[in-house]
């Protein structure tokens, strides 16, 4: 059996006809940048998530990048983000010419660890990033407790996390902006870059949207200097297809998690994913830590199946990063979990037989191993 890491096919078949007649139709219409596809989306899913604002950006990385600017962070300022995370949530803060400040993970949840947060916090720290990673939220109620207590904003890194919770409040709905991305790969996808904004803040979703449309609301009205970062017709007319079945795909992400708690929680050598309490996870990924984790990724590989690494190095730890002169030791868990954590084939069309497949194969690993 072949068991790929995700299967973007699989839904798009589920689809065929409405996406092939949405494509169309933009094409038809030559509506292929703004419009009224892309205002359509905007407003939907912002009913959809319970938001007031969405304005729409080329990607999930813009999006980070668009806030901290109308935040008004630049040249001398710092901002705090976590340790493990895709580069976006810190190549951003330096794109604005503010230093990324980094912090560990905690160790049973993935995300920003909470009780290291304050004291990252120096008198230029001008933003928080916290990153709801693999799909589940941070500790919101402690990261805003803090936030408040010293009046710097946070803004939500949401990439993994679409129509998450915690109790009772989606992920991207607490701080003063929530960013997303829509890149193929995501809980909603689009076929190409894609992402957006939301916040509940009039001001400054009306900036945000000026500054991803070169400083202009109106044509030819440039009040600033701005970007170029538009969602397409095409990508909004994806999305505006896909989107009535984000929760139904997020139910099946949530069964295709339990399926396998269940089969892989007597598995000794594999610690499995924490939940808190009162969360919606959305499983965007399914990640283990797993004793000989090299070895097992090339055992699954040779049985065909596909596994990932989110990430193999700690943001603080790449070269990229060498210049703040950091040292591992500063991040123990992010550190230590970088040769452990294996991110295990995980979609909405997943199947019991692959699942079963899967665990199996796990199984018979370690099996193979200690006889
Ligand atoms: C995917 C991702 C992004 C960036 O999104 P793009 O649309 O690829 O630019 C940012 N942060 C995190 C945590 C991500 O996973």
């Amino acid at each position: 059996m072949i068991v790929p890491f995700v299967d973007l096919k699989a839904q798009y078949i589920s689809l065929k006809d409405e996406i092939d007649s949405a494509i169309s139709t933009v094409i038809e219409k030559t509506a292929f940048i703004g419009g009224s596809f892309v205002s359509d989306f905007e407003k939907d899913f912002a009913r959809l998530y319970g938001v007031k604002h969405c304005i729409s950006t080329a990607n999930g990385t813009d999006s980070l990048y668009i806030v901290m600017k109308m935040l008004g962070i630049g040249e001398g300022d710092e901002v705090i983000t976590v340790a493990n995370s895709w580069i976006s949530s810190s190549e951003t803060i330096s794109q604005t010419g503010a230093k990324p400040v980094f912090v560990d993970i905690n160790k049973d949840y993935y995300s920003i660890d909470e009780h290291l947060l304050e004291a990252a916090i120096t008198k230029s720290t001008k933003c928080i990033i916290p990153v709801h990673l693999h799909g589940q939220m941070c500790n919101m109620d402690m990261i805003m407790a803090i936030s408040n207590k010293h009046s710097i904003p946070v803004l939500e890194d949401c990439a993994q996390s679409h129509f998450s919770e915690l109790n009772g409040q989606r992920a991207g709905t607490i701080g003063i902006a929530g960013s997303f991305s829509f890149y193929p790969g995501k809980n909603l996808g689009a076929y190409g870059d894609a992402g957006c904004i939301i916040t509940n803040d009039d001001d400054l979703a009306m900036k945000c949207k000026m500054y991803a449309r070169h400083g202009a609301l109106k044509k030819h009205q440039h009040e600033i200097e701005g970007i170029n970062s538009r969602l397409d017709g095409l990508q909004a007319s994806i999305l505006q297809v896909k989107l009535p079945h984000i929760l139904k795909w997020t139910d099946n992400r949530i069964s295709r998690a339990a399926k396998y708690y269940q089969l892989l929680s007597n598995i000794e050598n594999v610690i499995l994913p924490k939940v808190r309490e009162n969360s919606k996870h959305s499983y965007h990924l399914f990640v283990i830590r797993a004793e000989r984790r090299d070895e097992l990724a090339q055992y699954l590989k040779n049985k065909g199946i596909e596994t990932a690494i989110h990430y193999p190095t700690a943001l603080p730890n790449l070269k990229a990063y060498e210049y703040l002169g950091y040292s591992e030791l500063e991040f123990p868990v992010s550190t230590n979990f970088q040769d452990k954590i294996l991110s295990l084939p995980m979609y909405p069309e997943l199947t019991d037989e692959m699942i079963n497949y899967v665990a199996g194969t796990i199984s018979d690993f370690y099996n193979q191993i200690t006889n």
